[in-house]
């Protein structure tokens, strides 16, 4: 039953931003539904990131950035009603790791915000650099699986969405890793989690 729930969502696309797709006839439209063919084939997500053959590098992290986008927000939809400024007034990962929120044109200084208007705001500025900064992207969009893992886990558990979620970051740290797109400080939050999730469930 609690599966069940967990696929309403899908079903009614209760994702914190609507979904972002690819042009079809495009290079990167292909790019992105090999890549999907390869994850429902439900082949090692190790050699899943890897760069196919004769394929463009900036193409295949950009149908990555696009996708985890989407996943990311699907996961953050889920959770979202149970963060509030009540629950995380701070955009925090634990006690060691809180977030400021800068974007060099409303918020110059780095500044301390809810987690959800820190989150809104992320989403916004990913919105506005889709297509370029890549790097930066992956490297924010990763403080929400902070966030979500430290804070929200129990809210996660409640839906018996788990297995997603970890299946989800185990794709997301294998890509990243793979062609050095965040750095280690990053990271850090979750790096003792990636450790065992990666090893306790080899697939
Ligand atoms: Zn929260």
């Amino acid at each position: 039953m609690a599966l069940n729930g967990f696929l309403d969502f899908f079903q009614k696309g209760k994702t914190f931003r609507p979904k972002k797709k690819f042009a079809h006839g495009t290079i990167r439209y292909s790019l992105y539904k090999q890549a999907q063919a390869s994850l429902n084939s439900g082949i090692n997500l190790r050699a899943a990131v890897k760069l196919p053959h004769g394929e463009d590098l900036n193409d295949w992290i950009a149908v990555h950035v696009v996708d985890f986008f989407n996943r990311i927000n699907l996961i953050y939809g889920t959770i979202s009603e149970y963060c509030t400024e009540q629950s995380c007034p701070t955009m925090s990962g634990g006690p060691r790791f809180e977030y400021l929120w800068a974007d060099g044109d409303k918020f110059k200084k780095p500044t301390p915000l809810p987690a959800r208007t820190y989150i809104s705001h992320l989403m916004d500025w990913i919105e506005m650099q889709i297509n370029n900064q890549d790097f930066k992207i992956l490297a924010r969009l990763h403080r929400v699986f902070v966030h979500v893992y430290i804070h929200h886990f129990h809210n996660v558990v409640a839906i018996a969405a788990e297995a997603h979620v970890n299946t989800c970051y185990k794709h997301f740290y294998y890509f990243v890793t793979e062609f050095d797109l965040v750095g280690h400080k990053e990271l850090e939050p979750l790096a003792e989690m990636a450790v065992k999730i990666c090893k306790d469930h080899p697939i």
